[in-house]
């Protein structure tokens, strides 16, 4: 499937402790993607548009619009932290994910400030509306609440649950909360997984061992991020709405600064020429991977070596 990603809005309500938004605050740049540069993505190009970045979709004024001129060509879906999604009309996507950062009240409201509970009655009214999945970080603190997650799933009528790593840290202090860096019970996980089948919710897990892997599950041979601006970038880690044109990375206890990278505008020939261009070397790799003497093996992008994605979690 191809898949593009788009960020409507580098905009967010909320300050999570672990959302680069949060720890870059003085140098974000809030902004909305313009509908101009909306129609210029050419969205029969691909089977799904997914409508985030770094930010939160629905704070874009025209992102119904938006979706509108996306479903005449391909599917469309986006993730929200929720706070919004009773103030919109949900029945126009073919998917939504909501965000959930604890199954407890107040954890909840000490990661992202606010109500884990409003939520939930949120997303429960919409649930007949649309396929939803909640989206949960499994971090040092909370991953063990993976089967109440599911639970919740299952109580307000979500069919999918994806529990995703922490999977970039722009500073060492957040290392500590990634479970794949450090010793882990994996029994709450193994716990989620029979609560899941046995409730009939879906639920994906992501790897929590690092090794390196042949494509990322960014997938740069197929898909693509288009910033607020109509850039066109492989990925969010490569990517950061911020006045700097680097970004900084921490990848087992080891600080980097890269360049972040842009192929050019959306509607510029010579910008999907390059990205096509990154993607090969994914492609090399993928199709030398599964050959007897992989002689002349393609070694990763240089700015995807110190990306924990790169590595499969
Ligand atoms: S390895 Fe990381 S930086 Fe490179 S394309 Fe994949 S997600 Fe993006």
């Amino acid at each position: 499937m191809k898949i593009v990603q788009v960020e409507v809005s580098t905009k967010c309500q909320l300050r999570c402790m672990m959302c680069p938004r949060t720890i870059y605050r003085r140098e974000w740049i809030n902004a909305d993607m313009s509908l101009e540069s909306f129609r210029k993505i050419p969205f029969y190009k691909f089977d799904f548009a997914h409508l985030q970045g770094w930010g939160e979709p629905l704070l874009n004024p025209r992102i119904e619009e938006m979706i509108d001129i996306a479903k005449k060509h391909c599917r469309v879906g986006l993730t929200t932290n929720g706070l919004l999604v009773d103030e919109f009309n949900i029945k126009k996507l073919d998917y939504l994910a909501v965000s959930i950062a604890s199954a407890d009240e107040k954890k909840h409201r000490e990661i992202r400030k606010t109500s884990l509970e409003a939520l939930l009655t949120k997303v429960e009214k919409i649930a007949s509306d649309v396929d939803i999945t909640l989206v949960f970080m499994m971090m040092k603190d909370t991953y063990h609440e993976l089967p109440d997650i599911v639970e919740i799933a299952k109580e307000i009528g979500a069919k999918t649950v994806i529990a995703n790593n922490l999977d970039y840290m722009p500073v060492k202090e957040l290392e500590e909360q990634a479970i794949f860096l450090r010793e882990t019970d994996y029994e709450p996980i193994e716990v989620a997984k029979i609560k899941a089948k046995k409730l009939g919710v879906r639920l994906i897990v992501k790897e929590i061992k690092m090794e390196e892997v042949l494509v990322c599950a960014e997938n740069p041979i197929n898909n693509l991020l288009v910033t607020y601006e109509g850039k066109i970038t492989p990925c969010v880690y490569l990517h950061l709405p911020t006045r700097s044109n680097k970004i900084s990375r921490v990848l087992r206890g080891r600080e980097f600064e890269i360049e972040k990278v842009y192929f050019g505008y959306v509607d510029d020939r010579k910008s999907w020429k390059k990205y096509k261009k990154f993607g090969e070397v994914f492609e090399r790799r993928k199709n030398l991977g599964y050959s007897l003497l992989p002689l002349d093996f393609p070694q990763l992008p240089e700015c995807c070596r110190t990306c924990y994605k790169a590595y499969g979690v």
